[in-house]
This record gives structure tokens, C-alpha cells and sequence, in this order.
């Protein structure tokens, strides 16, 4: 079936209040014209009310780099999930590598915060992958398929449906290395398989597969025209209008 391609541009630690207004608008200028691509940026925190403002009436949607699953309370520096719908973001990157990796996540904690944004609303993009040594020791599905299970423990079928999943293997992220489209595609068949054994058939058929993992102008139509991957999640080269712009119109034409 075909599934819409939805392109994502994770700012990470980018881009104020300014900058971010400035980004949006020449993105919206850019790609008024494409409609065929879910076009989504996430800036930080104290960014986001600005891309709201700057992407109201376009093509292009905001979500947030993660949140808190309370509803409120003494957790400070944290962000719920009412504080994000109240701007409004649209989606929220769950269980970012880089959130594993420096800031302790565990599947657990993941399954948490993808319980709160699907409560409140939010659309979550959930990122699993493997790292280098676990790709070595052969170990990629075995952890993807943890991953998953654990990530998405308690969601009903229209809940995962609903979700984005991001495979971001961690060794090519920031790291100029991009799997091969037959690597990236393997382990997007392996997830949608994984779906469609918990979930069924149309859940497999509609939830959306992104790669992550040094996507850029060059590698993004080759990376697209894999049947089972179904958009990007993009670090380095969406911070840049003229970089994003050109990724986005590659991937809709791969
Ligand atoms: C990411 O941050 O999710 C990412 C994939 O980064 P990069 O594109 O820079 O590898």
C-alpha cells in the first residue's frame, strides 16, 4: 500500500527562538509545493512556539524532541505532554539515541512517554537501532526487536498504526556512515514483519518506517525507493533551509 512519505529535521541542540523563525520560513517559501511529503521540524524546547507560529497555515508541522510522561509535578526540567499540545506540536521523537545514550532512556521509560503523547494526542516517532557492536556480534534484530517490544508494550493496534517508527542505527548517526539501502531495507522488513505478528496485517501495511543515520540530498531518493521505508529522520542536514529543502524534494522523487 502506499504509505505517505514523512520527513523529519531533528535540530537536536540548534537554533533559537530567531534562527528557528528565520529556518521556517524559508522552508515554507521552499516547499509550498510539496504534497506529497509530511514535512516536520523539531526544534528544542524553548524553539518550538516560534516554528508553531512561523509554520501556521503551511505544509510543514512541529514536534518536540521528547517529554515527561506525568501530567505535572516536581520533575524539574521536564516537559508534559499538555505543554506541548498546548502550542500546538503536532509530533514528539521518542527515545532518540542520543536520549539512550547520554540521558539514560531505557525501552521503559520510552513505553512511558509514548503512553502520555498518545493520551494527550500527539503523534510519537519512536527510535530504535542497533549499535556498532551490537551490528557486529549480529545482534541487530535481537535488539530492534527488544526495542520495539518494549517500547511499544500496552498500545492497542491503532495506537501503533498510529506511530512512527524511526530506525536509526546508532553507528551511522552523526557519523557520515549511512547503511546501505539494502541494510536500512532488511531491518525496515524485519520491523513491519515484527508489526504484523503483534498487530496484523493493516497495521504492518500502514505504520510508518523512517531511517535516520547521515540522510542527506545525496542518499535520500536511493534510501526512499526501499519498499518498507517510508520517510526520514534527519540530524546534520536539516539545519540548513537550502540543505532540507533540496533532501525533501530528492525524497519525494526517489
Ligand atoms: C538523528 O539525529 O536522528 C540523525 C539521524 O542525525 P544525522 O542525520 O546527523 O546522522
Amino acid at each position: 500500500m502506499a504509505r505517505k512519505l514523512i520527513i523529519a529535521g531533528n535540530w537536536k541542540m540548534n537554533h533559537g527562538a530567531g534562527k528557528t523563525r528565520e529556518i521556517v520560513c524559508g522552508l515554507r517559501a521552499e516547499l509550498a509545493d510539496v504534497m506529497a511529503v509530511d514535512i516536520v521540524v523539531c526544534p528544542p524546547f524553548t524553539s518550538l512556539a516560534a516554528a508553531v507560529e512561523a509554520a501556521a497555515g503551511s505544509n510543514i508541522v512541529v514536534a518536540a524532541q521528547n517529554l515527561h510522561w506525568a501530567e505535572n509535578g516536581a520533575f524539574t526540567g521536564e516537559i508534559s505532554a499538555a505543554m506541548l499540545t498546548e502550542l500546538p506540536v503536532t509530533y514528539v521523537i521518542i527515545g532518540h539515541s542520543e536520549r539512550r545514550h547520554y540521558f539514560g532512556e531505557t525501552d521503559e521509560t520510552v513505553n512511558q512517554r509514548l503512553r502520555a503523547a498518545l493520551d494527550a494526542g500527539l503523534i510519537p516517532i519512536v527510535c530504535v537501532g542497533e549499535t556498532q557492536h551490537e551490528r557486529e556480534a549480529g545482534e541487530t534484530e535481537a535488539v530492534v526487536g527488544r526495542q520495539l517490544d518494549g517500547g511499544l508494550a500496552g498500545l492497542n493496534t491503532a495506537e501503533v498504526t498510529g506511530t512512527v517508527i524511526a530506525y536509526e542505527p546508532v553507528w551511522a548517526i552523526g557519523t557520515g556512515l549511512t547503511a546501505t539501502p539494502d541494510q536500512a531495507q532488511a531491518v525496515h522488513a524485519f520491523i513491519r514483519n515484527r508489526i504484523r505478528a503483534a498487530h496484523g496485517a493493516d497495521a504492518a501495511d500502514q505504520v510508518r518506517i523512517q531511517y535516520g543515520g547521515s540522510v542527506k540530498v545525496d542518499n535520500a531518493a536511493e534510501l526512499m525507493s526501499q519498499a518498507d521505508i517510508d520517510g526520514a529522520l534527519v540530524g546534520g542536514a536539516s539545519l540548513k533551509v537550502d540543505d532540507f529543502a533540496a533532501l525533501v524534494r530528492n525524497a519525494a522523487a526517489g
